[in-house]
């Protein structure tokens, strides 16, 4: 779980102050061009789009890789805008087959969280998926019923091939509030009971991940703000897809994390309300456009080339 739309807003709007050059930042209106991005129109035949949340589907030659699907986005807020701990597990299962109707090959999680996590045994059980994860991750999978067979641990440092791509798996980190506190922090070195809540499905650990097609690289710090600088330094994906949840704890967040990969894109994820339904007309066809502002300024301050993809929900792009 990460931060609520108020939150994310807290964040970014805090940082850009904290900028000297927030009054030359982007404006949002400049990073959503209304057309698709000249290069998010490429031919490198890798096809990314966004689920929502943290969210990420990639194919390529036939191949596809899911990463943290969280389509049921449970209401989680009651009438007051408070956080409901104890809310039930339940996927909306219309949606997931709706939205993800083919077999991905591999699921990718980032950690353990509701949000991350949520839909990942309905998706490995019925397609006969690869989920790859921690120890902890891996024993909250076969608390609901996943096969051991399909999970493959991780731990970070994995090169693992995929014979016509690799994955790379690094050890990362969880955002935190702004107490420096995580939600449901843990670890279980056994299965448990089958989780009921969402308090349930702890973090785990965090990890982050690059998929390289043929030289194509991805990186996805998606899943938390917040990432392990040294684990990542130099590894110039072609596109970073950057969590941008709260990130006001975090030194330097957006600086370090261009500074350290480089990319030649980067694109915001984990940046929207988190619980406006996918099939409600009022879902908003973007996250929140202070996430691409302040990216689009951090990228212009460190003198990058890098540039910025807002990305439209459930919408393919390819680079
Ligand atoms: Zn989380």
């Amino acid at each position: 779980m990460c931060l609520n739309r108020r939150q994310v807003l807290v964040g970014s709007a805090a940082a850009l102050a904290g900028s000297a050059l927030a009054g030359s930042a982007m404006p949002a209106s400049a990073v959503q061009a209304s057309a698709v991005p000249e290069f998010a129109e490429g031919r490198s035949g890798v096809r990314m789009r966004w689920l929502g949340v943290a969210g990420w589907e990639l194919t390529f030659a036939g191949r596809r890789v899911v990463i943290d699907p969280y389509l049921t986005r449970l209401p989680v807020f009651d009438q007051a805008g408070k956080f409901i701990e104890n809310h039930p597990l339940r996927v909306r299962t219309d949606l997931v087959d709706r939205h993800l109707a083919e077999k991905p090959e591999l699921v990718l999680v980032t950690h353990g969280h509701y949000d991350h996590m949520l839909e990942a045994p309905y998706l490995v059980q019925k397609h006969g998926s690869r989920v790859i994860g921690s120890e902890t991750h891996r024993n909250l999978l076969l608390a609901q019923g996943v096969p051991k067979a399909n999970v493959t641990l991780a731990g970070g440092g994995e090169h693992l091939d995929f014979h016509g791509f690799t994955v790379q798996v690094f050890r990362s980190l969880h955002s935190v509030f702004k107490d420096y506190s995580t939600f449901a922090p843990g670890t279980l070195t056994g299965v448990p009971q089958r989780p009921e809540t969402i308090s349930d499905l702890v973090e785990g650990g965090t990890l982050a991940y690059l998929v390289d097609v043929g030289g194509f690289s991805v990186l996805f710090l998606s899943g938390a703000a917040n990432f392990v600088e040294r684990e990542v330094a130099g590894l110039r994906p072609d596109v970073l897809v950057l969590a941008m949840s709260g990130h006001a704890n975090v030194f330097d967040y957006t600086a370090r994390a261009l500074r350290a990969t480089r990319p030649r894109v980067v694109v915001p994820s984990h940046h929207d309300d988190m619980v406006t339904q996918l099939d409600d007309p009022a879902l908003p066809p973007r996250g929140n456009p202070a996430a691409a502002a302040e990216l689009a300024e951090t990228a212009k301050r460190l003198g990058l080339a890098t540039r910025v993809l807002d990305p439209e929900v459930l919408r393919w792009y390819e680079f």
